[in-house]
């Protein structure tokens, strides 16, 4: 035991003498968390966040608390500035982080808020380091990736081990092994195993079983030479989930097995599924959650109890997946480029409120860049509601208004997000307040009738990046009004903002005066944050991002009002 001691003191040790270097956060107790790390071989696109939130989410049921955390390889500090449509959407969390899509994967599936301890990118950790050498921090060391840049990102874990007071940190590492980007990564998640000491880590490696057609069956080099490469690494994986469009043969989880020293019963095969919310179910049938707790040694700390309860409430809900006696469809603007990635909220919420209300929703993607009142009703015929989702720039927003004013006027129930909340304004300013050339300054920066407009403190900020108006913010409800009733009566509901532009307040009587009312607001500010009309079905658009809060356990409203409007 003191032995023990005097080697975690000496590790900790950061003076020139010592080759040792490992920051910890002050009051770190090694042991109290563990640590689950997730990467993948062969190629990216695995399912990695999907994977490591599902086996998260059965360690949360059984009472652990659990934090998770992705770690990116590119440089951006955060998401903010990707392109969605080449990255997927950019996720906001409440304390207005702009991350990966993955973050909402665990958001969802864990049913638990996350925040920017959740999330590293190799610009973060980079910048921390160079911050910290221009202060000098490093005590007249020479700063090196091993063991600087490596220390920052085991600091980073062990922060958030200790800020969540988290049994187990799920750690999924973006890309794929061999990569230079996230090697060091790699390297520090060996670092940190050594350093926490045994049973403190479990390394499980997502990898690919190739299926070639013109061969009928299936082949193992590809994941075999993969985990090699994690081996090389100094990384002896504990589980290995074979990923393949059907499930992995026996033969070749054996063959897997023998090559990579991982124990038979832990290469697991993990088929495509239909919905992701049935995978906990398949990780549970081979008993991985209980092998983690072994691995882990955390079995001491499971709750039965709480786990049965928990276990038949998710049951319950993936219960009513795919049994649903209604289909509807509703028409999203926008085109659709084969990355449904950058709707993935949307589609999310949307399924989410289909299982809630026994229907299942097909969406019709609506490229609106031809799109004109006079053939807006051909191409709206065979949808019963109609979602204009956010977005930034001028492309197709005449076939979006044109889109609007057709649910308009013909009550086809409607859900205007962000900018379609905006487009929302616009067509009403346009075609029932006679303002004919009313428009937003993105759109027409000079335009006459400004009724969208940026907002007053976004136009001091220079420069592109994490300058918006981000994050959860409270929303108060007007009374008696369609969306206090949506959202049970209460004074003031939150959601995620992601946006530069809002309703220019100078037109807001205007505006109401003709029938159009704003139903939630900025509490002490101006800002405009749900529109509704009274005289339709179902008429709303709100300057959030509902979708980034819905879960499957508990829909958001606002998809469930617009699903259960277009079943009507
Ligand atoms: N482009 C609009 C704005 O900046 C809408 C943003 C969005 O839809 N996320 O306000």
């Amino acid at each position: 035991m003191s032995k023990d001691k005097d080697l975690l003191a000496s590790i900790s040790d950061t003076s020139d003498e010592s080759e040792f270097f490992s920051p910890m956060p002050k009051g770190y107790r090694k042991g109290k968390a563990r640590y689950c790390f997730v990467m993948g071989t062969v190629m990216s696109g695995l399912g990695k966040g999907i994977f490591s939130s599902c086996l998260a989410k059965l360690m949360q049921d059984k009472g652990l608390k659990v934090a998770p955390i992705k770690l990116e390889g590119y440089l951006n500090v955060d998401s903010g500035t990707l392109n969605p449509f080449r990255h997927g959407e950019v996720f906001v969390l409440d304390d207005g982080m702009e991350c990966d899509m993955d973050l909402g994967t665990y958001e969802r599936m864990l049913n638990q808020d996350l925040s920017k301890a959740n999330f590293a990118t190799s610009g973060q950790i980079f910048s921390s380091v160079l911050y910290k050498e221009r202060h000098g921090d490093y005590l007249g060391r020479d700063v090196q990736m091993i063991p600087h840049v490596t220390g920052e990102v085991t600091l980073k874990l062990r922060q958030l081990a200790m800020e969540s007071d988290a049994d187990i940190v799920f750690v999924e590492i973006g890309g794929t092994v061999g990569d230079l980007e996230n090697a060091y990564y790699i390297e520090a998640m060996r670092e940190l195993a050594y350093e926490e000491g045994p049973n403190s880590c479990c390394f499980v490696a997502l990898t690919y079983i190739l299926e070639p057609k013109t061969l009928g069956e299936q082949k193992s080099k590809a994941a075999q030479l993969g985990i090699k490469q994690l081996m090389q690494c100094g990384i002896q994986p504990d589980i290995i989930a074979c990923r393949a469009s059907r499930p992995a043969t026996e033969k070749v989880r054996q063959k897997i097995s023998v090559y990579s020293n991982v124990p038979f019963g832990r290469v697991i095969s993990l088929p495509d599924s239909a919905s992701i919310y049935m995978i906990p179910a398949m990780l549970r049938e081979v008993g991985l959650d209980f092998e983690v707790a072994r691995l882990l040694k955390i079995e001491d700390r499971i709750k039965l109890r709480k786990e049965r309860k928990a276990w038949a409430k998710w049951c319950d809900f993936t219960d009513k997946i795919g049994s649903a006696d209604r289909q509807i469809t509703i028409g999203i603007t926008g085109k659709y480029t084969s990355v449904r990635d950058s709707y993935a909220s949307i589609i999310n919420a949307l399924e989410h409120a289909g299982i809630a209300l026994g229907c299942d929703v097909k969406i019709k993607w609506i490229d609106t860049s031809n799109l004109t009142d006079k053939n807006a009703a051909e191409s709206l015929k065979d949808v019963d509601g109609i979602i204009v989702p956010g977005g930034f720039g001028t492309r197709g927003a005449e076939g979006k208004i044109a889109c609007i004013k057709y649910a308009r006027e013909n009550n086809l129930p409607y859900l205007g997000l962000c900018l379609g909340f905006q487009m929302a304004v616009i067509e009403f300013a346009r075609n029932v307040c006679g303002m004919k050339q009313a428009n937003s300054t993105e759109i027409e920066p000079d335009g006459p009738e400004p009724v969208i407009d940026i907002l007053p403190e976004q136009k001091k900020i220079e420069g592109l990046g994490g300058n918006m108006r981000l994050g959860g913010k409270d929303i108060e409800l007007k009374a008696e009004t369609m969306a206090w009733k949506l959202f049970g009566k209460a004074d003031s509901v939150r959601m995620r903002f992601r946006h530069r532009y809002e309703v220019d307040p100078r037109y807001i009587e205007r505006l109401e005066e003709a029938g159009l009312v704003f139903s939630g607001k900025a509490p002490n500010q101006p800002i405009m944050q749900i529109l509704e009309l009274p005289s339709h079905p179902y008429f709303f658009g709100t300057q959030a991002h509902p979708c980034l809060t819905s879960r499957p356990l508990k829909p958001q409203p606002m998809f469930v009002g617009l699903v259960a409007a277009a079943m009507r």
